[in-house]
């Protein structure tokens, strides 16, 4: 069997028809950047996630960039997040002339440890940048209290939890301003990359839609330096399409975590943790192993694309060598880095590959 970590053609192919029906007629319109397909997705993905406005963008990262400007994050101010992410949430950070300041994680289900954050607090501070790992929404009750106590910005990544939520909110509606990515494999994935921010904040909404757009007024007019962060019009309309889906796949995904779950249960792996007032999006199912290498290249000679969400903590990538961490410095980001093992989990996976991936992940432990 060859089971790889995502497979895109099993989500698309059922909607073939529609897609090749509305790609006619964008082409027909022939009217590829902005325009009212991308209003109608952002008032709609805005709705699903209960915000007053959403802002489409090229990505996630650059929704990302965007939140991040329009929060006043700039040059000597420090933003505190987790190491346990990708690049992206730290990398915004940085381009704004700010500083990522990274503080460890709660083991159990990998988001920034809210109790760590308020001895990380210094007067430069101005903003909590939380990611919902995995999907699992980060503990956002927690994080907004110690905002609201030293008047910090909070800002949700949410590249990886569409359509999860905490104490029955949706993320996206948790904080300040959130971003959310569309890159293909994300739980709602355009054709190409894409994004959008949400925010019930008017003044946030009204600036990154500026931004965006070269800083754009009218036509000709440009009010204030921007830059090109648009979404077009082709994928918002593929993406309007995909929306009306995501429901039920996010169904689909926690039914393959359930079954992942039973199957599982006597094997000596750790199975996600997951709080009672979370629902999570499960963009990945990970589980936590002592030999995680050993047993990733056992479910890949098997054709299980078994893989590790993330192998390095980013407060030990290269690139950020000079903010001076040292290892051992957050022990519980460079543990879960050495013993996460992404399975294969998406809309369309069928109950015997889920067998035959834990009959595998059982076989090892029997060896
Ligand atoms: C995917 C992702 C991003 C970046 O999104 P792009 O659309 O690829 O720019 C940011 N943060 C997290 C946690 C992600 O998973």
């Amino acid at each position: 069997m060859k089971i790889p970590l995502f497979d895109l053609r099993r989500m698309n192919q059922p909607l073939l028809s529609e897609f090749r029906e509305l790609i006619d007629h964008v082409v027909e319109n022939s009217d590829f950047i902005s325009g009212p397909a991308v209003d109608k997705f952002e008032k709609n993905f805005s709705n699903f996630c209960n915000a007053k406005f959403g802002v489409g963008t090229s990505s996630g990262t650059s929704a990302l960039h965007l939140s991040l400007l329009a929060c006043n994050i700039t040059c000597g101010d420090e933003v505190i997040t987790t190491p346990h992410t990708f690049i992206a949430t730290a990398e915004a950070i940085s381009i704004v002339g700010a500083r990522p300041v990274f503080i460890d994680i709660d083991p159990k289900t990998y988001n920034i440890n809210p109790q760590l954050i308020e001895s990380a607090i210094t007067e430069k501070t101005k903003a909590i940048l939380p990611v919902h790992i995995y999907g699992q929404a980060a503990d956002m009750n927690a994080i907004n209290e110690i905002a609201k106590k030293y008047s910090l910005k909070v800002i949700e990544d949410a590249a990886q939890a569409h359509g999860a939520s905490h104490y029955g909110i949706r993320v996206g509606g948790l904080s300040d301003v959130a971003c959310f990515s569309f890159y293909p494999g994300k739980n709602l994935g355009a054709f190409g990359d894409a994004g959008i921010l949400v925010t019930n904040n008017d003044n946030i909404n009204r600036f990154t839609r500026e931004f965006r757009d070269h800083g754009r007024s009218e036509k000709y007019i440009h009010k204030s330096l921007g830059f090109n962060h648009r979404l077009d019009t082709l994928q918002a309309a593929i993406l309007d399409i995909k929306l009306e889906y995501l429901e039920e796949w996010t169904k689909k995904r926690k039914e393959i975590a359930r079954a992942y779950e039973e199957l599982l249960q006597n094997v000596p792996v750790g199975l996600p943790f997951v709080h009672k007032y979370n629902d999570h999006a499960y963009h990945l199912y990970v589980i936590r192993v002592k030999q995680r290498d050993k047993l990733k290249n056992f479910l890949n000679e098997r054709g299980i694309g078994a893989s590790v969400h993330y192998p390095i903590p980013l407060h030990l990538q290269p690139a950020y060598k000079d903010l001076g961490y040292k290892e051992n410095s957050l022990i519980e980001a460079e543990l879960a880095a050495k013993e996460v093992l992404s399975l294969p989990i998406y809309p369309g996976m069928r109950l015997d590959e889920i067998d035959y991936i834990s009959k595998a992940i059982q076989e090892f432990y029997c060896k």
